[in-house]
């Protein structure tokens, strides 16, 4: 599932390709992803300039020269094709084309159909239902520590599963907030309530660190992308703790036979990866 990087990976991937760019014919090839396209869906596209690609929490938001606003959510397994021409067939799970005015084909391909894609205005778009209850954009200037604070106070949840929580902080998923809270040295299982004062600044400090980490390595895959295949949407990292049971803590040098190494636990469902020496 595409996580937050990934997201903001694709839209500087489409970014140069669409802005600026006007979309001369959308295609629309099934009448719904996870819910139903919005009425008019391709003629309130077509025509349009592109003015900016932005991101809010996991949503693209395509702005247009009319305020309408595009949003795409990629769910489980969406994907961004960028062709420079149409190509000769399409995919069975090719279900949007943007088709811009030097040629260039922008396909979203979603073979599971947990994507989805809405229109809205830009000067509404706060107060739209998928992004109104989402928390700070950890990315952003109002993030901090304090705010953090303020979000988990009162939490008598876990930190791992506030932190999953959207309208704690924006965008965050299960990948990366094993990897915060690993870097935060905090317990995934530590109740939330209890992340104050300097712990909450190293969490902060930590979601930004590994975030911004990934887009980097999202930003590397971008540029072999550009000489390659030409879809965008995954790429592979290196994960501190995430998916490592077992292996040697890269924080500790405590012997893993006696420690068993990174530890996985479930919680509320979703697997836990962490280290109990050095994470409290
Ligand atoms: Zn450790």
């Amino acid at each position: 599932m595409p996580e937050l990087p990934e997201v903001e990976t694709v839209c500087r991937g489409l970014a140069p390709h669409l802005e600026g760019r006007t979309l001369v014919q959308v295609l629309q090839r099934r009448a719904n992803l996870r819910v139903p396209f919005p009425d008019g869906f391709c003629e309130r596209l077509t025509g349009r300039r592109v003015e900016s690609v932005r991101r809010r929490a996991k949503y693209i938001l395509v702005h247009l020269d009319d305020g309408t606003v595009l949003i795409a959510h990629l769910g489980m397994s969406g994907r961004m094709i960028i062709t420079p021409e149409r190509p000769d067939a399409w995919d069975a799970h090719d279900h949007v084309v943007l088709e811009t005015d030097v040629g260039t084909v922008v396909t979203f391909n979603d073979a599971r159909r947990f994507g989805l894609m809405d229109l809205a205005m830009a000067e509404t778009l706060a107060e739209h239902p998928l992004l109104r209850a989402l928390g700070p954009e950890p990315l952003g200037n109002e993030f901090s520590g304090p705010v953090l604070a303020a979000r988990l106070a009162g939490r008598m949840t876990s930190v791992k599963a506030a932190l999953l929580d959207q309208s704690v902080v924006a965008g965050l998923g299960n990948i990366y907030v094993s990897e915060a809270l690993f870097l935060a040295r905090l317990s995934p299982t530590r109740i939330a309530a209890t992340v104050t004062g300097a712990k909450a600044e190293r969490l902060a400090t930590a979601i930004r660190a590994v975030l911004e980490r990934a887009i980097a390595a999202g930003g590397s895959s971008l540029r072999d992308y550009r000489q390659a295949s030409g879809e965008l949407g995954y790429f592979q990292h290196q994960f501190s703790v995430y998916d490592r049971e077992g292996a040697p803590c890269p924080g500790c040098t405590c012997d893993v036979a006696k420690t068993g190494g990174v530890r996985r636990i479930v919680q509320a469902g979703r697997s836990t990866f962490y280290c109990p020496q050095r994470q409290r």
